[in-house]
């Protein structure tokens, strides 16, 4: 080291050192220059222009060291030799085009070290091959530890100066790269000057043919100024293609602000420019993200590997905006050449919207869009859980099916729209509730269920029910308090059911006990109601055979008159004769009919059959047919009754029509709309079972009855009961009050008759005249012959 420094301070001329230092700065800047530009270059012209930079560098190397050798004065005579001379400029030119080529192969990243050391070797042996071309009129001696160091030095530092000065297109790295070329320069010649040792010796001759040093200095000169030539071409050069890369990058902005994807340009992970759509999703302007690592904005960094990994495959991940609030993304990234350098391109499609989609279709599988309430797959779902879960535990679980009554009322009377409203109002209603843990789901219609996790007593469900009904007693949308009520069947797990299906139809048992009990009310399962169901499908589904079957027939049952015993007419009564079950009574079978519909097409038979029947009678007697509530309010029964009237030829004052009071108050406004109309086409009506409803006398007035039925319940024993004779009395009197007829049914005593009688009932009905039968046993009671029974005998008139 101290060798070198001596060598540059004392034997050389230091401005001269100065002037060759700066002669390498400038070549070894328009060197890397013009190398960043060779890269860049078209595959037409790359040649030429490494063919300049080769020239430029190698030149500026030769340079460089004949400066330093004019600086280098050893007092003694002094000249080059020519071929060897421009031998070492060749060299120089050669080895550094060779380095700079393999510098530039993209194959690897080593090829930038490969190529810098090659330059360094060219500097080596443009070095020695110029020293060789040196005479001087002394002996040279070599100290062959420097040399071999200053070859080391060339090799080392060169290879480090084009991996800097080619590993990024920023000036700081042009900077630092063609400082480190000066270096690799300049510390080989000075330590290969400092291994030189000259002995005078005046027998040495130097050659004619060779160039005196100040003719060399003339050369130099002229070559120094070729390089300040090269440089500023090179500098122009430069100065083109940053004004056209910026063009190309405005250009490719425009293009990519256009896209509706976010775009961002990385060289490696540094982000080096990103379009509008990218910088609208982080919420921050393009210039506060250019620069950054693609790290700052997808943290997930396994993804990101996987993202370049596997370039033109989409990757979902997470975007971490401007506000640090992590948004789903999809990412794509693509290698493109961007100014010959190799960049990433990645696109971020904001997932939001999709994700948003997808969980409205998740919310809408599994929620019921008019309550939100969880639906029938979710509960399902939830209820097996809460099963396994309360299997594993050994705890209880409590299921509730909840059941509106009068729903379908609330629909036909106020409209869909009230119903909704209604259902709303009663899912609110249940939600505000629940307890913990307890879950809410609407199964379809009006049938809503609780699940009730972890039940230590079952009074405490039972408690809860009631809350549930209590709560429901007030007015809702309109719709007048007490229309809908809500009735609660309860199982519980695992006592009335291992499993969901069989929890459920236990909870559905339990419910129904619960309608037909009263109706808002709520019913724990019992064992015996499983039975009890079995039983009514039963019936349900022979029921829908029965017509075809001819199973079905009609009893008839004369109306007499109390005072003569003259017979008006029949009340027509079903039978139904099951091939198994035997007679099955109209209490048992007539309410299934109407919950299952099939009330509808069996009453149209009855319709049918009795008019017919009626119609073939001699006699003009009455007929008095059982309508139900659905048969009534249902569409087109009044032009039923008005066609079988007209097939059948039955004048419409002999059809009698009775409906108890509890049909019409499910739907009052269509049941009177039905009621006028079958008055206004001649037929009679009769209003059935009175006593038992409501007995409201303003029913009486506001529909158009044309007679009273009083309920067989109250005319047994009416003689001796003395709460049964006032209401009889009542009725017999609210009767002659709107001139409405009145017939007591159910008379199975001639006490009992002769009590009605003493009352002024004009008409009866019941065993003590005869029982319903099939019409063969009336013959001669619809045939001209007989007029009157022979049996009842009113003991007190006429005896
Ligand atoms: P309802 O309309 O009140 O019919 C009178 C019921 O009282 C009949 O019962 C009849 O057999 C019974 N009965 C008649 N006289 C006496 C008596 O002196 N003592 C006693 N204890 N009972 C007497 P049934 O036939 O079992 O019918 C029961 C109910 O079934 C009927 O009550 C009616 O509501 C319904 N029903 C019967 N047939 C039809 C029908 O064709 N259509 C509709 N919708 N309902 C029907
Ligand atoms: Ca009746
Ligand atoms: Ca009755």
């Amino acid at each position: 080291m101290l060798t070198v420094y001596n060598c540059i301070v004392s034997e050389h001329d230091l401005r001269l050192v100065a002037l060759a230092a700066l002669v390498c700065a400038l070549a070894s800047l328009t060197a890397i220059n013009l190398l960043h530009h060779v890269g860049r270059a078209d595959r037409r012209v790359w040649g030429i222009w490494l063919g300049i930079a080769a020239t430029a560098t190698g030149f500026g190397i030769w340079a460089t060291h004949f400066i330093a050798m004019l600086a280098f004065s050893p007092a003694l005579p002094t000249a080059y030799n020519v071929s060897l001379t421009v031998t070492s400029l060749l060299a120089a030119v050669m080895l550094t085009g060779i380095g700079f080529g393999v510098a530039l192969l993209p194959v690897s990243a080593a090829m930038p070290w490969l190529g810098g050391a090659i330059v360094g070797g060219g500097i080596a042996v443009m070095h020695y091959t110029g020293m060789a071309a040196f005479e001087v009129a002394g002996i040279i001696t070599w100290h062959p530890p420097l040399v071999a160091a200053s070859i080391l030095l060339g090799g080392l530092i060169g290879a480090l100066a084009l991996w800097v000065g080619l590993r990024s297109h920023t000036l700081s790295a042009r900077l630092t790269g063609a400082l480190l070329l000066t270096l690799a320069i300049c510390s080989h010649h000075f330590t290969a000057m400092g291994a030189v040792a000259i002995t005078p010796d005046n027998a040495i001759e130097i050659s004619a043919s060779a160039i005196p040093s100040n003719w060399l200095a003339v050369g130099v000169a002229f070559i120094s100024l070729l390089i300040l030539l090269l440089a500023f071409i090179a500098l122009t050069i430069d100065l083109r293609e940053r004004r056209r890369d910026s063009l190309e990058m405005q250009r490719m902005r425009d293009l990519t602000d256009a896209a509706v994807e976010g775009l961002v340009l990385c060289d490696g992970d540094t982000i080096v420019t990103v379009n509008e759509s990218f910088a609208n999703l982080t919420g921050l302007k393009p210039e506060q993200i250019v620069g950054a690592s693609l790290a700052a904005w997808v943290p997930d960094r396994p993804k990101r590997d996987a993202l370049f990994a596997l370039p033109g495959q989409a990757v979902e991940t997470e975007l971490r905006n401007g506000e640090g609030a992590l948004l789903p993304v999809e990412l794509i990234a693509r290698r493109i050449n961007y100014n010959g350098i190799p960049h990433n391109v990645v696109a971020f499609r904001d997932l939001r919207d999709r994700r948003d989609a997808e969980a409205q279709i998740r919310y809408l599988a599994h929620h019921d869009p008019l309550t939100g309430l969880d639906n029938r797959a979710s509960f399902d779902h939830r209820l097996d859980r809460e099963i396994r879960f309360h299997r594993r535990a050994r705890r209880q679980l409590a299921l509730l099916c909840l059941d509106l009554d009068g729903f379908k009322e609330v629909n036909d009377l106020y409209g869909h729209a009230t119903g909704d409203r209604v259902l709303q109002d009663i899912a609110k209603h249940f939600s505000s509730a629940l307890g913990e843990g307890q879950v809410l789901a609407r199964l379809g219609g009006d049938e809503f269920a609780i699940i009730a996790p972890l039940v230590t007593d079952p009074a405490q469900v039972g408690q809860f029910a009631d809350t549930l009904l209590k709560g429901l007693r007030w007015e809702q949308e309109g719709v007048p308090a007490g229309l809908v009520s809500v009735s609660v069947g309860i199982a519980l797990y695992p006592s009335d059911g291992k499993d969901r299906t069989e929890l459920l139809s236990s909870a559905d048992a339990a419910l129904y006990r619960a309608k037909t009990e009263g109706k808002g009310i709520y019913r724990f399962f019992e064992a015996a109601m499983g039975a009890q169901i079995r039983e009514r499908r039963g019936i349900e589904h022979d029921l829908r055979s029965a017509i075809a079957n001819h199973e079905l027939s009609l009893a008839y049952q004369p109306q007499a008159q109390v005072e003569t015993g003259e017979v008006n007419g029949f009340e027509v009564l079903l039978r139904w004769n099951h091939p198994t079950r035997g007679p099955v009574s109209p209490t048992v079978f007539i309410p299934i009919a109407e919950e299952s519909g099939l009330i509808l097409k069996i009453g149209e038979w009855v319709m049918q059959g009795a008019c017919r029947e009626a119609a073939s009678w001699m006699r003009p007697l009455t007929i008095a047919v059982n309508v139900s509530a659905l048969q009534l309010t249902s569409d087109g029964f009044v032009d039923f009754v008005e066609r079988t009237l007209n097939e059948t030829g039955l004048p419409p004052e002999r059809l009698e029509i009775e409906i108890t009071e509890t049909a019409l108050i499910r739907d009052p406004n269509r049941a009177l709309q039905s009621l006028q109309k079958l008055k206004a086409i001649g037929v009679k009506l009769a209003m059935d079972d009175f006593g038992t409803g409501y007995s409201s006398l303003s029913n009486l007035r506001a529909f158009p009855f044309d007679k009273i039925k009083i309920d067989r319940s109250f005319i047994h024993a009416v003689h001796i009961n003395p709460q049964a004779a006032a209401i009889v009395r009542a009725v017999l009197g609210l009767g002659r009050g709107l001139g409405l007829p009145v017939i007591a049914e159910g008379v199975e005593t001639s006490e009992e008759l002769d009590f009605l009688g003493l009352e002024g009932c004009m008409e009866a009905q019941g065993y003590l005249f005869g029982r319903p039968a099939p019409i063969q046993d009336f013959v001669p009671l619809i045939s001209e012959s007989v007029v009157a029974l022979s049996k009842p005998r009113m003991s007190a008139i006429g005896g």
